[in-house]
């Protein structure tokens, strides 16, 4: 029987081809056309509805088609829909980019706009080797941690260690070295592995021009978590050895964490800020590259002393996007939402406790409004986390684990109800059936 969830996705896969997909599974895995969202729901076009409990990849914050926000980008789109950055500017990229200076770390002062993650982390990386230039050092190799993940074009591949996205491509990537991420959220492992960093930052500074991470939590490392005590510890060494610290918190900011950027869990302000993915609120893509008065003197200075940073976006600043931001940034203080997660976070950790007794469970562990539970005795093959995808699309729920370990990161405005919803088809998936 042709249903109309069955038309558009043949009419879909006639012509799409998808990201981070084997096509060819979706000759048995439905595709699912989603015709509306509203609040936590998407709803498909047979108004089956799905709780939205990774927030659309991580970007949602305060629920589908927002009335809020919705109103704002309406206002804009009638107003200016897109104008170029270089030479011209709008109101909406001007009162953003002060509110994000207000709001981030103290020491970051500007605002260079891109439109997606990884394009924020290529123009960090850029502007951090630019720098150093500028101040007559050459210095070309990037510093990150084992398994993470700063996005997928080249550059940004290159300072990630997920070896599913980066190793076919190896040959074509950018000098990179890795220290160990600590191996758990414990003091201890964070001591540990500063210790290899101090190391390879005494033998290497001269030719390390930046050390990238993602502060607290490696997104899609799967949801890796670890101790503050790194990032104070690596905003210390990196400053003594004159290596800058690009703390990547395209996934982590606005509030993920618990607090609206990770690095205020270590009160560190880092030499470049990536934000992304929650900026706009889920709406638009939006990015930013924050920095310091410092590094943007080393580029101010005659055009015919070409130092410059001559990079850009057709849509950078986009005007649409930035209101999406302004809007998202208004919600946060109206609804009082970093104190309110507080208490739905500790409540999404009381209610996940029972995982811990189930024996193909290795951890729970949580971080703000990310939780992660890891199983244990898989084989790779056997694709747990797409069984439990599957089930859980029969139970309403949009979960879309990272190999073997489920994760949480529903939109803020997920009611407790939903979250219980949404905690119970994890459990019974994980304990009926994979
Ligand atoms: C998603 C992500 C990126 C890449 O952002 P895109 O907009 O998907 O290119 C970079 N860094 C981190 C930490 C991310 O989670």
């Amino acid at each position: 029987m042709q249903t109309k969830n069955s038309t558009m996705m043949k009419r879909d896969l006639e012509v799409i081809w998808h990201p981070c997909t084997q096509m060819k599974d979706h000759e048995t895995l439905p595709l699912i056309p989603i015709k509306s969202g509203k609040g936590v729901y998407l709803y498909d076009f047979e108004d089956k509805k799905y709780i939205d409990a990774i927030s659309s990849w991580w970007v949602n914050l305060f629920g589908h088609a927002n009335s809020y926000i919705n109103a704002k980008v309406k206002a804009q789109i009638d107003t200016l829909e897109h104008v170029l950055l270089a030479g011209f500017t709008h109101e909406p990229a001007i009162e953003l980019a002060h509110k994000l200076v207000d709001i981030t770390p103290a020491a970051l002062q500007k605002v260079f706009y891109v439109d997606n993650g990884s394009s924020a982390v290529e123009a960090a990386l850029k502007m951090s080797y630019h720098y150093h230039l500028n101040r007559g050092e050459q210095k070309s190799i990037f510093l990150s941690l084992t398994n993470s993940y700063h996005g997928e074009t080249i550059g940004a591949l290159s300072v990630g260690d997920v070896a599913l996205y980066k190793e076919t491509y190896a040959p074509l990537l950018i000098a990179n070295m890795q220290v160990p991420v600590p191996a758990n959220q414990s003091e201890q492992a964070a001591k540990e592995a500063l210790a290899f960093l101090e190391k390879v930052l005494c033998e290497r500074a001269n030719e390390i021009s930046a050390f990238i991470l993602e502060p607290l939590i490696q997104g899609a490392g799967g949801m890796h978590m670890y101790h503050p005590h790194y990032l104070s510890g690596a905003r210390l060494l990196t400053k003594k050895y004159n290596v800058h610290l690009i703390a990547d918190e395209i996934m982590t900011g606005f509030g993920r964490t618990g607090k609206m950027f990770a690095c205020e869990h270590a009160n560190i302000s880092p030499d470049f800020m990536t934000l992304s993915k929650g900026l706009t609120g889920g709406y638009l893509p939006l990015s930013v590259v924050m920095t310091t008065e410092d590094i943007y003197q080393a580029f101010y200075c005659d055009y015919n002393e070409y130092k410059a940073f001559l990079h850009s976006h057709s849509y950078t600043g986009n005007p649409l996007a930035c209101s999406a931001a302004l809007a998202t940034l208004e919600l946060f203080e109206k609804t009082d939402t970093i104190k309110k997660n507080e208490k739905k976070s500790s409540y999404i950790k009381q209610a996940t406790q029972k995982f811990n007794h189930l024996s193909n469970v290795k951890e729970v562990r949580q971080q703000g409004m990310v939780t992660a539970i890891e199983l244990q005795g898989y084989e790779i093959a056997e694709r747990v986390g797409l069984k439990l995808y599957e089930y859980a699309l029969t139970q309403g729920v949009l979960l879309r684990p990272l190999g073997h370990i489920i994760y949480f990161m529903p939109p803020y405005i997920i009611s407790y109800e939903e979250i219980d919803t949404m905690i119970d088809v994890a459990y019974k998936g994980i304990k009926g059936h994979l």
